[in-house]
């Protein structure tokens, strides 16, 4: 398992910057351009993560 601060995506090393809350699965985190892309699907929710803002560059 990934540390939870980078993106869940395979072959994606950017930092995690959003939680997707998905109703058919777990929360996940993805990268920005990740979350743009998998919030379309209906019923996903992005929450980015502001409290982790400091430390991603
Ligand atoms: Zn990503």
């Amino acid at each position: 398992m990934t540390s939870p601060d980078e993106c869940t995506e395979d072959d994606c090393e950017r930092p995690g910057a959003v939680v997707l809350h998905i109703p058919w699965g777990e929360n996940r985190i993805v990268c920005t351009a990740h979350a743009r892309v998998l919030a379309r699907q209906d019923g996903v929710v992005a929450d980015p993560l502001e409290n982790l803002d400091e430390d991603w560059q």
